[in-house]
């Protein structure tokens, strides 16, 4: 069995790994990279292996930088299944339609823009067309906890899924190889969620033997505040917002984080600790992926039925919540003399309607921006989240004078108690790959993590990176 390492490899977005086994070639997710321009537009634009040679792909869940060079695949000739979870795929068709349009748009914006100038035309990397292909390969899997099925792929290769309780539908593979009649066990987290988050399940432990993991390290070097803290601090800066006539502007992740949002203030709301400001979701993708939310409460933990499912209240709308659908409306918000409160993509201010609100809100000391996810190297957001004034938004500059508040504890993402955890509760581990990280984070928690399972070899892999066992 052979590991190459094609993407999330000591860096956070692009995930790719390929598995090759006795001529079997398997692809675990198959991600975006985002960051910086020049960079991504040859990695999303070549894939480092030839498509028509892989046989199938896994796809752990569907953000983006997982699922979003799977129109490449088919549009260069791979001819295989995607493994998923039913969440995964319906959410990953509204994921990869949404990253067509951004490419059109742009492409367009770009295209008109050097018309007299010589430069080359641009091209998207994929169309809508090319995604509904992808959606066509999709092949459902419900968690084993759910199945008690394996799924084979080829006789000698079968897998489970996990909830790996990180976004809605993800999941931790675990794979059972046969080599010369001998069986190898590894696993793949995707990403790994948390035991607090509202909505999701805890991560599910591995019960397998599990010598090789490949597992996600993105806050490998931090310790998340708990949940309760964050939903404290985000009353607070409601309750602030108001009496100081404030907008708050939220730049956030459609799937996932707008869905925790929305819930939180849902709850705070209700309980009155929060007045009934106006809150807008001005994302239509959002809405899309709400929906898809609303009719998946069986994946939900033991507190939605607590919150909502026993009433049979609806978690994801309430009184004062408006979803934005149309431009039209998007651009009203800003003719609005009250404060109010607007959620929008995208969740790293690379695109999308916040940029807009940016523009607006910006250069106004007291308006608020919230940070509410991690800000990827190179993007608006962490440009944002370090303090850098100007910005530039669609070429021009502003001036950064609003507050910055940043509540990223949020995130979706297992912190270094929780993958130190994760990594303890699986049993017979020899080999553990962290993925999915910027260096320092993985370093940190190399050095914690050596401390605890000196048995352990313990490896942060670089791009293009082969291993075999
Ligand atoms: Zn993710």
């Amino acid at each position: 069995m052979k590991i190459t390492f094609w993407g999330a490899a000591q860096t956070v977005t692009g995930s790719k790994h390929l598995i090759q086994s006795e001529g079997y070639n398997l692809l675990l997710d198959c991600g975006f990279y985002q960051g910086d321009r020049v960079v991504a537009d040859q990695l999303n634009r070549n894939l480092p292996f030839r498509a028509e040679q892989i046989d199938a792909v896994i796809l752990s869940h569907a953000h983006l930088d997982h699922c979003g060079t799977l129109p490449v695949m088919i549009r260069d000739g791979f001819k295989g299944r995607i493994y998923c979870t039913g969440a995964t795929a319906e959410i990953a068709r509204f994921i990869l339609l949404n990253s067509a349009a951004i490419q059109k748009s742009d492409c367009d914006y770009h295209n008109a823009h050097i018309r007299n100038n010589g430069q080359a035309l641009i091209t998207p990397f994929y169309t809508i067309e090319d995604v509904e292909k992808v959606v066509k390969r999709f092949q459902t899997v419900p968690y084993f906890s759910k199945s008690n099925k394996w799924t084979d792929l080829n006789g000698n290769i079968r897998f489970k899924f996990y909830d790996a309780g990180h976004i809605l539908g993800s999941a931790v593979t675990v794979l059972e190889i046969k080599e010369n009649g001998i069986v190898k066990t590894m696993a793949y987290t995707g990403d790994l969620g948390r035991d607090d988050l509202p909505i999701l399940r805890s991560p599910e432990i591995i019960q397998e033997n599990v010598p090789t993991l490949l597992m996600e390290c993105t806050y490998g070097g931090r310790i998340h505040r708990p949940v309760a803290e964050v939903i404290e601090q985000l009353k607070n800066i409601v309750n602030g917002a108001v009496r100081t006539k404030s907008r708050i502007i939220v730049p956030a992740f459609s799937l996932g984080r707008i869905q925790e949002l929305i819930y939180i203030l849902h709850n705070l709301t209700d309980q009155k600790a929060i007045p009934p400001l106006p809150i807008y979701v001005d994302s239509p993708l959002a809405d899309d992926i709400t929906k898809v939310f609303s009719h998946s409460t069986e994946y939900f933990d033991d507190q939605f039925w607590k919150d909502f499912g026993n009433e049979g209240e609806a978690p994801f709308s309430f009184i004062n919540l408006i979803n934005v659908r149309s431009v039209e409306e998007s651009k009203a918000l800003n003719n609005m003399k009250i404060p109010f409160m607007v959620i929008a993509a995208s969740g790293m201010a690379e695109g999308g309607r916040i940029l807009h609100h940016l523009k607006k809100n910006v250069g106004d000391p007291n308006n608020i921006i919230l940070i509410t996810g991690y800000q990827a190297e190179h993007t608006l957001g962490r440009k944002i989240l370090e303090g850098v004034t100007p910005i530039r938004i669609y070429g021009d500059l502003y001036d950064v004078r609003a507050k910055i508040i940043v509540l990223n504890e949020l995130s979706a993402h297992a912190d270094q108690n929780d993958l130190l955890a994760y990594a303890g509760h699986t049993s017979g581990l020899i080999n553990l790959f962290l993925v999915h990280n910027e260096l320092p984070q993985a370093l940190a928690f190399k050095k914690r993590a050596e401390s605890s399972f000196a048995e352990v070899h313990i490896d942060i892999p670089a791009m293009g990176k082969s291993v075999e066992f």
